[in-house]
This record gives structure tokens, sequence and C-alpha cells, in this order.
């Protein structure tokens, strides 16, 4: 069967070449066919020889996705619904926000979603497998395309767990990041994950220079385990053990995620065990007004306690602020993304 050539990082191309007996430029060549000059054949590739072009086509192909589906909300936030073309025709969403510093995309790492996170619109839809490596590109390739357009930052918050889809994410981020690849730096690329506490150590040891941001939602073991199931494999003390580690190693800040819901994890009790939690570490609070979803439980605090729920916060010491909602109306927010399948959008 053929492979996808955006599978590989460099360093795998490479491999991939010395297989075919060619020398390691080619892979350069290649690599830089694929995100500089952004080609999709093999026939485009004009430096190489006929040859090495007709082995190519036979082993390889150049992945693409079809747009099943564009959503454009009124703060000009863009949702994508793309068919990933593979034997299942497989959909997954990708999420484009355009802030005063430039364009973010939020992309997916998974097909569905294992964590189970209550408050969360993935939560109940089937996991059904890992997204490869250039499926994880191609969202941001695809986008770039479309709207004509650079992309200057990446978040690894849409459907899925990105360390739950370890190499595959790592991978991705090589290729994004190279500078013959997308050159999209490091500090421009953020993972955010549910708490996979081995994996943020793993993070540590592989010296990744991205962004990390944790989803909290609570400092208590009993509320969060009440929203993330994660939280009985990886208590708040194993998890905090870990945040600090990877602090002291990279000297980078860590950004804690918190949705606030009604009555839930918004009470002045709840900012006072944050502040216990996370008092002199370097970290940043995002507060996120919970989105409902439909058929959950939680309900969005009001203006006013997310207010005073930051205000407490900044005055003992935490640096906190309120993620601008976008996206809101076409189901493009946080939390808010779900893998449709043909029957549901048809029914729109
Ligand atoms: N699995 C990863 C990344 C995907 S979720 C993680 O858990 O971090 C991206 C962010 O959206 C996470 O912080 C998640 O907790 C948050 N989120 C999920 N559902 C939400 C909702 N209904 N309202 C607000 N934020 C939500």
């Amino acid at each position: 069967m053929k492979k996808n050539i955006r599978n590989y990082d460099l360093d795998d191309l490479k491999e991939e070449l010395k297989n075919l007996s060619e020398k390691p430029f080619r892979a350069e060549q290649i690599f830089s066919w694929l995100y500089r000059e952004k080609v999709s054949t093999f026939d485009e590739m004009t430096n190489l020889s006929l040859d090495l072009r007709k082995k190519l086509q036979e082993d390889y192909f150049v992945g693409s996705f079809q747009i099943e589906h564009k959503l454009v909300s009124k703060d000009g936030t863009k949702k994508y619904l793309f068919n990933v073309c593979d034997d299942q025709n497989n959909l997954i969403e990708t999420v484009l926000m355009q802030y005063h510093h430039g364009f973010t995309v939020c992309v997916s790492s998974q097909i569905g979603c294992k964590m189970g996170c209550k408050f969360c619109a993935s939560t109940g839809i089937p996991f059904m497998r890992n997204l490869e490596v250039g499926e994880i590109v191609q969202q941001i390739m695809e986008i770039e395309k479309d709207e004509n357009i650079r992309i200057s930052n990446i978040v690894f918050m849409g459907i899925g767990e990105p360390l739950d889809n370890f190499e595959n994410v790592m991978k991705a981020i090589a290729i994004l990041n190279h500078p013959k690849g997308l050159n999209i730096g490091a500090r421009h690329i953020s993972i955010s994950t549910s708490g996979l506490v081995p994996k943020i150590y793993e993070l540590v040891d592989r010296q990744l220079q991205c962004t990390l941001s944790i989803s909290l939602h609570s400092a208590n073991n009993e509320t969060r385990s009440s929203m993330m199931p994660i939280n009985q494999t990886y208590p708040i003390e194993e998890l905090m053990d870990a945040c600090r580690y990877y602090i002291e190693k990279t000297n980078k800040r860590i950004s804690f995620e918190y949705a606030l819901a009604k009555e839930n994890n918004d009470n002045i009790e709840d900012a006072k065990e944050l502040v216990k939690l996370l008092k002199g570490m370097l970290v940043h609070v995002n507060l996120i007004p919970i989105n409902q979803i439909e058929d959950g439980n939680y309900i969005k605090s009001t203006n006013k306690n997310i207010l005073k729920f930051r205000d407490y916060l900044n005055e003992h010491g935490i640096v906190a602020t309120i993620r601008r909602e976008l996206g809101s109306d076409i189901n493009a927010a946080c939390g808010q993304l779900r893998r449709q399948n043909l029957s549901e959008k048809r029914g729109r």
C-alpha cells in the first residue's frame, strides 16, 4: 500500500530515501517541495530525476483533504470539517482564529477522544483512531491554501488528547517547526493536555520548546475527578509534581486552563484552593467561561463571578486572564468540537 509522504519528518524521510539507495540531500529537496513550495504531486519536484520521481510515485502519495463544510462565525472565526480521505472518509474539525498578532489554528490530534471529560462535546463520540503525522500537518496546509494566508500559531486544542498520540504529535511538530518545513516557531506552538503525567515527564526529556497548557479546572481532587475521569489515574498531587519538574527543567511558564461552571468550581473557596496550589510557581491561569454543551450538566458562570474569580487570583499573586470566546455561534469555541458524521451534517 502506498504511504503518505507527509507522515515523515525530515529525519525519517532521510531514512526512507536511504532505503531507496538515494542520498540524504534528496530528502531535503523533497521536504522543501512539500512545505516550502507546497506542491501536491511528485511530478512538480523538478530537481529530482525522472527515475526517482517514478520510484516515489510507486511507493508514496502526497496526502490531501477535502473540505466537507466550512462555517464562518460573526467574529471571523472559521470552522472546517475536513474529510481526511481515508478508507472510511473520516471527518475531523479544525478551527481558524484571527488575533491581532496573526492567525491561530486549533488542530485536532485524534478522531474522537478517550478522556471522557464530562463538560466536553467530544465526549460520548467513540474513539476511532489517532491522526497520522501527515493528517495533523495537513490541517494547517489546507487552511493556508484555502484562505491564502500564513498561519503563525498552532494550538493542539481541537478534538483528542495530544499526549495520547505522543509520537505522531512530536513528529508533526518537527515538520511544523522545521525552518525547511512550515517554519512556525516552537514558542508559537502549544500543546494542551488533560494531564497525562508520564508524558509530561517525556516532554521534558525530549527538550520540546513548545508551550504547555494543562487543563486543570479544579484544584480539588473530588471536583476534578467528577469533571475529568483522568484525575482518578493521575490525581492533582502527581500532576503538580510533573508540572514543577517541567518548570524547573525547562524554565518555562505553564498555562493552566480553568473552565468556570456555575456553583461547580467558581466560588471564592475554589479560587482560594487554586491560589494555594499554584502559589510560587511560574504559571499563568487562563479562565474560560464554560461552554454549555447539549445534555451537559454544567452551566456557565455569571460574568460577575468570573471577574471576581479572576480578581481574587490576581490579588493573590497568580496571573490570570479571561479567554475571549471565539466562534461560539458556529460551535467552534472551546470544548464545542465534535467529530460530526455525514448524516448529522445532512440533517442540519
Ligand atoms: N485533550 C486536551 C486538548 C483538547 S480540549 C486537553 O484536555 O487539554 C482543549 C481545551 O478546551 C481544554 O482545556 C478543555 O478542558 C477545554 N474544554 C473542553 N470542553 C470545554 C467546554 N465545554 N467549555 C470550555 N472549555 C472546554
